[in-house]
């Protein structure tokens, strides 16, 4: 579905991905795991063509992503929900989810925004309210509803448990993998490594812009030193 080989890019004269290849496969959760400063928001950013490769590939169902501007890439069907949330305040819940589906047509859009208000409901009870005055774990589910009306066909979700208390991190992993119930691909970009695992079928933990360690997360899980760099357990 994705195939990202030796991947390379930074920002001005600094390397940050320093050849990153993993691919993605078609139904799987699927997640980029590592520490601050791993290069993994670099990583997300070059898939979804917010800043430009300086080298490798990405293949997106078997066509040529690299280099290419992004509003191309979403068209294609790749859909980045970027760290930090980028909701417009001033306008309502329901303006906010109307304005992802603004490169669909408007024939999905009621079917779409009844889908995501069921993944979500706290955004249906709040359709009216200024996106601006929601607490920060709902914000967060309204910038993934606002993905999900481009009608993603891989989604790309960057850092969704950031800032969020214990409970609500728990009630996103759930409705991350509720999203993909039905067959959605999702790279889910993390910092929370134990509970991206539990829902991802594979990860890839990246260090210093580069994939240190891969394979099935439920694998991953026993591996010791994973658990003793990213868990805390020896
Ligand atoms: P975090 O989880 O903290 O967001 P990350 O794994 O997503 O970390 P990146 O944000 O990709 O890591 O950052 C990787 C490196 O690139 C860091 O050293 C960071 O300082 C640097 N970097 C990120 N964005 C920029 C930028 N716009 N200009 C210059 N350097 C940057």
């Amino acid at each position: 579905m994705l195939e990202v080989k030796n991947l390379r890019g930074g920002y001005g004269p600094v390397e940050v991905l320093r050849g990153v290849s993993f691919d993605i496969r078609p139904g799987e959760i699927a997640a980029l795991l590592g520490s601050n400063g791993a290069g993994k928001t670099t990583a997300s950013a070059l898939l979804s063509g917010l800043i430009r490769p300086w080298g490798g590939e990405i293949l997106f169902k078997g066509e040529k992503l690299t280099g290419l501007p992004s509003e191309k890439i979403v068209e294609r069907g790749l859909i980045h929900v970027p760290e930090g949330r980028h909701i417009f305040p001033n306008l309502s819940v329901r303006e906010n989810l109307e304005l992802g589906a603004y490169r669909r047509g408007k024939a999905n859009r009621a079917r779409n925004m009844e889908k995501i208000t069921g993944i979500f409901p706290r955004l249906k009870e709040r359709f009216a309210q200024k996106a601006g005055t929601l607490s920060g774990g709902e914000q967060q589910m309204l910038a993934i509803g606002r993905g999900m009306m481009a009608e993603p066909e891989l989604l790309i979700l960057d850092e969704p448990s950031i800032g969020l208390s214990p409970l609500l991190v728990e009630e996103m992993f759930t409705l991350i993998s509720r999203l993909n119930a039905d067959g959605l691909p999702i790279l889910l970009v993390e910092q929370n490594v134990l509970q991206s695992m539990e829902i991802a079928g594979r990860a890839f933990v990246m260090e210093n812009g580069e994939i240190t360690l891969s394979g099935p997360a439920a694998e991953l899980m026993d591996n010791p030193e994973l658990k003793r760099s990213y868990l805390g357990l020896s």
